[in-house]
């Protein structure tokens, strides 16, 4: 795994709707290597690489992250918020965010909580509301007013870190790991393949996977198949029955999550590649969560659809904590499912 790059692409902020500086980074990165690329009037952005006898497959990974959105602010220059894609208010506290303006480029700010000798028996014990929760950015409310307007996203400001073993932690990587395996994938295929393969970079999945439909609708796959991440609850206070997916074990095949079922055709041949290049994998029944793949499946008309899912530690927070070896072994199956010759 190339960290460097990972680290560049989690840091840029790409909240729904607002994934643009992701996309510049993305399109810079890949045009050298793709027949046509394009963003289509939502956002996504569609790599084309033309085959030899041309089936459709369809393979997405998400640019935006959970993020936060600008509702508020008051007299003394405090802004307050919503929240967009799931994030759980309790780890918003004490933390660095980035406020993505209009036409005043990225604003620093913190969300800041009092301070422990002030709070009295009860707030100790009580939950976070993120309604109470507000951003500080230091200015005063006619400079916040001047500078940040109502709707404007916010993200949280992390920089990745290299822990023990072959972890590492970002925020972020739900789904930017997605997009570095998509990346690595396109710049390492081998010249002539058989089938036509679209790379979707898709917008707005934080927001009921938005993007990726319209892409579908566009393309039209046969096949489709959505790279993102998971949830590992490989974690202290967990029964192993209940991890769905564990970190280092390999890149997760999801046969099955809420609102989706994996087409077995497509999973049988992904597993196949698995275990015949000494890939590590493991299988991923869910009762929870979703991924572009339930729109993949059916916006086009129906296509053999499945999901690959890199299973990430404390998703949706600002310590996402994942596997290279997972992100390697998700590259390894994606490239070999691409340069190979499945029709569907
Ligand atoms: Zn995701």
């Amino acid at each position: 795994m190339d960290f460097s790059l990972f680290s560049k692409l989690a840091q840029i902020p790409s909240a729904p709707g607002r994934e643009e500086l992701l996309a510049e980074e993305i399109i810079s990165e890949i045009k050298p290597y793709c027949d046509d690329v394009r963003i289509d009037r939502i956002g996504n952005i569609i790599a084309f690489k033309k085959g030899t006898v041309g089936n459709r497959i369809m393979v997405a990974a998400h640019m935006d992250e959970v993020s936060l959105k600008v509702r508020y602010i008051d007299d003394k220059g405090f802004i307050y918020f919503t929240l967009t894609g799931g994030i759980d208010a309790r780890t918003l506290l004490s933390q660095r965010v980035t406020i993505v303006t209009e036409e005043h480029g990225l604003i620093p700010g913190v969300i800041g909580a009092k301070a422990a000798h002030y709070l009295t028996a009860a707030e100790k014990t009580q939950g976070v509301d993120a309604a109470s929760l507000s951003i500080d950015t230091g200015y005063g409310a006619q400079e916040v007013r001047d500078m940040v307007s109502i709707g404007d996203p916010v993200v949280l400001d992390r920089v990745p870190r290299e822990l023990g073993g072959d972890l590492f932690t970002s925020k972020a990587i739900d789904d930017r790991a997605g997009v570095y395996i998509l990346l690595e994938v396109i710049k390492n295929m081998p010249k002539s393949h058989r089938n036509d393969i679209y790379f979707v970079f898709s917008v707005q999945e934080e927001y009921g996977l938005i993007g990726a439909e319209a892409a579908t609708a566009d393309i039209k796959p046969e096949v489709a198949l959505a790279v993102d991440t998971t949830g590992a609850l490989d974690t202290p206070g967990m029964r192993p029955q209940d991890y769905v997916v564990s970190l280092g074990k390999g890149i997760g095949i999801t046969l099955a999550d809420s609102t989706t079922i994996a087409d077995r055709v497509l999973s049988k041949h992904l597993i196949k590649i698995c275990k015949e290049k000494n890939i590590a994998y493991q299988l991923r029944v869910a009762a929870r969560g979703s991924n572009d793949a339930k729109v993949m499946q059916r916006a086009g008309g129906a296509a053999r659809a499945a999901a690959l899912s890199v299973p990430v530690r404390y998703i949706h927070s600002n310590v996402e904590t994942a596997s290279k070896k997972d992100i390697d072994a998700a590259y390894n199956l994606v490239l070999n499912f691409l340069s190979g010759d499945f029709e569907g």
